[in-house]
């Protein structure tokens, strides 16, 4: 398959967005390198041509009419935009920086060496330093749904600063400070990075790349599955989910008699099953994207089966919860209940539906009617008064239904 513009600027070496995988599955870069590279999923096209737009947005934006454009991917591009340069400003004001100090540029691809050998690179969406001070800023644009871990946490932000800070001379200071962030649609994550943060970041990448480079042969170094394996273009030739499946790694013997075992086993057990687990489903969803993926290729082959998106899923987005809080204190509902009806840690995505069953209760609607897609809509578009977003879920496969038998009016059917 011919290299894309993005892994010709690349040149083979690792970026920043793998930089992840290469830290905790040192075996995955040369896999990859020979692995049949399948094509990116209409996702990660998405996300490339919102990228595109954010940044023509940015630079030119009269080059925008020239070309076709999705309207929804176009709105994803402009709130990004403006969400930027509002955190940008954020940042500044909390700072006490004045933003007219900073030099900002967009999509500009470093280089990271060490020893003079060239170790990653990274195209950073937006980034600033101060003309003068030890100071930058790292702005990551995601348009996709899924949550990241937090910048702190976050080994692509991380590298984008270390990137930054060996690029542009005088952040090569003790004092320097490099505030890093996610701008998502669904969530805010900042981070402030010191020079111990980038000096610690440093010592795990180049060990990381320096054993890499050691073992470019596949299969050279060991490999260890976790949430990187989701984007591993190498699933499909990976040994270890490959094993996983027929053993989970070879410590239980066929999955089958771990089935029977769970209920009895202790927590050092469970731990390891845990994580075995987790290999397996690494591997039946390989093994799902590759079916996937041969009926998006020979579509003509696979006529049974067709995308189709299920219904929009309604979130709260936790920047506007203090005003959604308040309007529902008209109904009777208290910030806690709001709070309590969302997921997880509460202040990232919440869906709504545990909010729709107690926005009627409220309302004395019977909370466990039938609630009809448009009956919750219209109640919820009332109560929420709009601070409710809208995402259609990604279209997934689906067998056709046969075409229903043509029986003739007026002729009986034998059995
Ligand atoms: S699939 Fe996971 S374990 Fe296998 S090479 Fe890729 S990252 Fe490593």
């Amino acid at each position: 398959m011919k290299p894309t513009e993005e892994e010709d600027e690349r040149g083979g070496f690792i970026s920043g967005s793998k930089l992840s995988r290469a830290i905790n599955c040192q075996g995955a870069h040369a896999l990859e390198l020979v692995a049949n590279t399948p094509p990116p999923k209409w996702f990660t096209e998405a996300g490339t041509r919102i990228a595109d737009l954010i940044d023509k947005l940015a630079t030119d934006p009269d080059s925008v009419n020239d070309i076709d454009v999705d309207e929804e991917e176009m709105e994803t591009a402009l709130f990004l935009l403006n969400k930027k340069a509002t955190k940008f400003s954020e940042i500044c004001e909390e700072q006490g920086y004045n933003p007219d100090d900073f030099t900002v540029f967009h999509e500009e691809r470093f280089w990271y060496t060490h020893e003079a050998t060239p170790y990653y690179s990274g195209k950073l969406d937006t980034g600033a330093y101060h003309k003068t001070k030890p100071i930058a800023v790292v702005i990551d644009d995601k348009s996709g749904w899924m949550e990241l871990p937090p910048p702190w946490m976050n080994d692509q932000l991380k590298s984008y600063a270390l990137l930054l800070y060996q690029n542009v001379p005088h952040l090569t200071n003790k004092e320097v400070k490099i505030h890093v962030a996610t701008n998502s649609r669904f969530w805010d994550q900042e981070a402030t990075l010191d020079f111990d943060d980038l000096r610690e970041f440093h010592a795990i990448a180049v060990n990381a790349i320096k054993a890499i480079n050691l073992n470019p042969k596949p299969y050279g170094l060991p490999l260890r599955a976790g949430e990187w394996c989701r984007y591993c273009d190498a699933r499909m030739e990976c040994p270890l989910l490959r094993q996983g499946l027929v053993s989970i790694e070879g410590n239980y013997g066929p999955p089958v008699e771990i089935y029977e075992k769970i209920r009895q086993m202790d927590v050092p057990e469970i731990e390891a099953v845990l994580i075995a687990s987790e290999t397996v489903n690494f591997a039946v969803k390989a093994i799902y994207d590759e079916a996937e993926r041969r009926i998006q290729k020979s579509p003509d082959e696979f006529k049974q089966f067709e995308y189709r998106s299920g219904p929009s899923r309604r979130v709260l987005v936790d920047s506007t919860l203090p005003e959604v809080a308040s309007n529902l204190a008209d109904i009777g509902v208290t910030g806690e209940e709001v709070l309590s009806c969302l997921r997880g840690d509460a202040l990232t995505i919440g869906k709504t539906s545990k909010l729709e069953k107690l926005i009627y209760a409220k309302l004395n609607l019977d909370p466990d009617a039938k609630i009809t897609h448009k009956d919750a809509d219209e109640v919820m578009v009332k109560a929420l008064g709009g601070f409710v977003g809208e995402k259609t879920p990604a279209p997934k496969l689906w067998k056709k239904k046969p075409p229903k038998k043509q029986v003739a009016k007026g002729k009986e059917v034998k059995a």
